[in-house]
C-alpha cells in the first residue's frame, strides 16, 4: 500500500507525486467565494475537492494548515447593495455565515483560517506601493495597473499566448494602460461606493491582489498547493503568481509563490453552462431542503474533481441509492470487530485509488464491488468492508451515520426559534415551573426536536 500521495500539478501539467517543503506543516490556500449571494453547486464542488485533498493530506502528515479567503469587496456586491439598498456589510456577513453553514451541512471541514478581504487592504496597499517600486506596476489617474510586460513567465500557469491574454483581458481595455494585458491592482471608488485612503486617492484593491497579499500573510511563500477552480486559472492565478513573484524579487520563477497548483472541473447542468441568463444555477440551499449534505457530498465526489461534472437529477438520485447501500452496510457491520492491522491491510486497494490523484470513482467502484459480493453472499467478508467504510468515512468525510437519520437542514432563524424555546423550557425548569416545561418540551417534539440534558447544558437534533 502507498502512503504516497500523487497530484496532477496544473504549472507542471502532470500528475507528480506530492513532496512537501515541510513534512511537520503543510501549508494550502483555496480561493475561497465571494459573498453577495448564495452558495452553487460550482462553490460547492471547490469546497468539497479542497476537504477531500486536506483530509488526505492530514491522513499522511502530522499538520495541514489549510487558508481559504472570503472576498468581502467587490463589484458584485456593490452593484447588490446599490440595487437593493441593503449596506454592504451586512450581505456580506449575511452570506459568508450561510456560506459556512450550507458547506458545513456537505461535511466540508472549516478552514484553519478563513480571511477575509477588507482586513488586509493596508497589507494590499504596502504590496502595491512595493510593485511600483519595483517598475512592475505604474498609476494612472488613480488607477493603479500590473505591467504584464514587467513578468518574464507571465502566463505559465494557463499557457496562454500573448494574444490570448489580451482577448482574455477585453472588457478591462482601458486607455491609460501600457500594454493591454495589463491589469487593475487598485482602482478608485465613486463616491457612493466604499473607499480606502492610499497614495493613489481614495479607492479600493482589484481581486487579484488580495489572494497574493492574504496567501503570504496566512501561510507565508512558498507554500504548498494553491486550489481553486479551473476557470480561475486564467486571469486570476496567473495574475497571483505574476504579482506574488514580482514582490519577491526580479523575474522569480511560479514555484516561488506554490509548489503545486489544484484545480477542479466545471460544474454543467443537464448540459449546459450554470449562468444566471438561463436561471439553471443550483444552489446548495436549496438542494438541502430536500437532499441530505451527504448525499449532495456523494454525488459531487461520484466524478473525478479534475473533470467536468454534469450535474443532473439522476446523479443526485443514484447518490442517494448509494448512500442508502453505504448506511446499509454500515448498519449490517456495526458490531463486527477489528484491529488496526487489519483495517490497514484490508484498505489497500481503496487506498492506493484515493492517492492516485484523488481517483474517488474508482475508490467508489471498489467499494461497490464489495458491497455486491456481500448482498450476493459470496463472501461475507464484513470486517474487510467496515474497514473500507471506515476509510471512506474518513478520508472522503461520508459520515455514514449508523441509523441512517438524515441530517436535516436548519435555517439561521429556526436554530434561533428553536434555541429560544430551550431556553424557555430551561428557565421554566429553573423556576420549577414543570408544566410548562412540559409543554414547551412537547412543542419541541412537535417540531421535530430530540432534546436531550446533561448536567450543565442541553443538546438537540432535529429528526424529523
Ligand atoms: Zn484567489
Amino acid at each position: 500500500m502507498k502512503n504516497e500521495l500523487k497530484i496532477f500539478d496544473s504549472l507542471s501539467n502532470k500528475k507528480t507525486n506530492f513532496i512537501p517543503f515541510d513534512k511537520q506543516n503543510i501549508r494550502i490556500y483555496a480561493c475561497g467565494p465571494t459573498v453577495y449571494d448564495f452558495a452553487h453547486i460550482g462553490n460547492a464542488r471547490m469546497a468539497v475537492a479542497c476537504d477531500v485533498l486536506v483530509r488526505v493530506l492530514r491522513s499522511i502528515y502530522p499538520k495541514v494548515t489549510y487558508v481559504s479567503n472570503i472576498t468581502d469587496i467587490d463589484d458584485k456586491i456593490i452593484k447588490k447593495s446599490l440595487e437593493t439598498g441593503t449596506p454592504i456589510k451586512k450581505i456580506t456577513q449575511k452570506f459568508h455565515k450561510i456560506y459556512n453553514e450550507d458547506m458545513e451541512m456537505i461535511g466540508v471541514e472549516h478552514p484553519n483560517v478563513q480571511p477575509k478581504a477588507t482586513n488586509y487592504i493596508k497589507e494590499m496597499i504596502n504590496a502595491i506601493t512595493k510593485l511600483i517600486d519595483t517598475n512592475n506596476a505604474y498609476c494612472v489617474d488613480g488607477h493603479v495597473l500590473f505591467h504584464v510586460p514587467s513578468y518574464k513567465y507571465y502566463g505559465s500557469l494557463s499557457k496562454r499566448s500573448i494574444e490570448e491574454q489580451i482577448a482574455g483581458n477585453r472588457i478591462d481595455v482601458a486607455p491609460f494602460k501600457k500594454s493591454n494585458a495589463d491589469f487593475v491592482l487598485w482602482k478608485p471608488s465613486k463616491s457612493d461606493e466604499p473607499s480606502w485612503d492610499s497614495p493613489w486617492g481614495k479607492g479600493r484593491p482589484g481581486w487579484h491582489i488580495e489572494c497574493s497579499v492574504m496567501s503570504e500573510k496566512t501561510l507565508s511563500l512558498p507554500f504548498d498547493i494553491h486550489c481553486g477552480g479551473a476557470d480561475l486559472r486564467f486571469p486570476h492565478h496567473d495574475n497571483e503568481i505574476a504579482q506574488s513573484c514580482c514582490l519577491i524579487g526580479k523575474n522569480m520563477r511560479p514555484e516561488n509563490f506554490s509548489r503545486y497548483w489544484f484545480h477542479n472541473g466545471f460544474v454543467q447542468v443537464s448540459g449546459e453552462k450554470m449562468s444566471k441568463s438561463i436561471g439553471n444555477i443550483k444552489l446548495i440551499n436549496t438542494l438541502l431542503k430536500n437532499k441530505s449534505g451527504q448525499c449532495i457530498r456523494l454525488a459531487l465526489l461520484s466524478s473525478h474533481y479534475r473533470q467536468p461534472l454534469n450535474w443532473t437529477d439522476s446523479v443526485l438520485e443514484q447518490a442517494e441509492k448509494n448512500l442508502e447501500r453505504l448506511n446499509r452496510i454500515a448498519k449490517e457491520t456495526e458490531n463486527v470487530k477489528i484491529t488496526n492491522e487489519e483495517k490497514t491491510s484490508f484498505c489497500c486497494e481503496i487506498k492506493d485509488a484515493l492517492m492516485d490523484d484523488l481517483n474517488t470513482p474508482n475508490v467508489f467502484g471498489i467499494l461497490f464491488k464489495m458491497t455486491k459480493q456481500l448482498s450476493e453472499k459470496k463472501k461475507l467478508d464484513q470486517k474487510k468492508i467496515k474497514s473500507n467504510l471506515q476509510f471512506i468515512k474518513n478520508n472522503l468525510g461520508l459520515s455514514l451515520e449508523i441509523n441512517s437519520k438524515k441530517k436535516f437542514f436548519i435555517k439561521t432563524e429556526e436554530k434561533k426559534f428553536i434555541e429560544d424555546l430551550i431556553k424557555e423550557r430551561n428557565n421554566a425548569r429553573i423556576e420549577k415551573n414543570f408544566e410548562k416545561a412540559d409543554k414547551l418540551r412537547k412543542k419541541l417534539e412537535i417540531l421535530g426536536v430530540e432534546i436531550s440534558d446533561t448536567k450543565n447544558d442541553t443538546s438537540w437534533k432535529k429528526t424529523k
